[in-house]
């Protein structure tokens, strides 16, 4: 197996990411490696994660968008019909196949270097390789390891304020939902 470049923003992570992440996603984060890429506040945006949870069940999604704004926008994004476009330009351009079927073999030589789950073995993310069902798996995989990674994240995020080139911190544009907000000392400093 040929080595990669290690994943370019990844970080260790802490008990206040674990905090964080609680508080993104309403539930804990399982299976926790690493930050693969944070928001500009210092908040994780992108999650890596084992190729197995902990209690055995496989985990195809590595690279696990967390941040809520950029989820809200690519769910907006979504909504617009624009994936049932993509794939089409998947199926039909044979040079963004070929980069679209590349993302999918980095994504699964990347979890590779976490482990094996052979009921995923050959199953990335977001619809790769041949369909584009989830941005926010693509986006995930383009924020973690830089562009020109993923041609189809990396058609999408320069659609968005405030991804590219980087990823400036609009935390405040989407607010915690109330029964998130459980706990007053997460707040970061400011
Ligand atoms: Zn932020």
């Amino acid at each position: 197996m040929s080595t990669l470049a290690p994943l370019p923003f990844e970080t260790p992570a802490t008990a206040q990411d674990h905090q964080v992440m609680r508080e993104q996603l309403g539930r804990e984060m399982r299976g926790v490696v690493s930050i693969a890429r944070r928001c500009g506040c210092g908040r994780p945006a992108v999650v890596r994660t084992a190729p197995r949870l902990e209690d055995g069940t496989p985990f195809p999604t590595s690279l696990y968008l967390t941040l809520p704004w950029l989820t809200l926008e690519l769910s907006r994004l979504e909504a617009t019909g624009l994936m049932a476009e993509l794939t089409e330009r998947v199926q039909q351009e044979e040079g963004l196949a070929a980069a679209y079927r590349a993302a999918h073999e980095r994504y699964l030589a990347r979890r590779a270097e976490l482990g094996d789950a052979e009921e995923v073995r050959h199953v990335s993310a977001g619809g790769m390789p041949t369909r584009v069902k989830c941005l926010h798996a693509l986006a995930g995989q383009a924020l973690a390891e830089g562009p020109g990674v993923n041609p189809i994240a990396d058609e999408v995020l320069p659609l968005i304020d405030g991804v590219l080139p980087e990823l400036l911190c609009r935390c405040e544009d989407a607010a915690p939902a109330p029964e998130a907000a459980d706990s007053d000392d997460a707040e970061e400093p400011r």
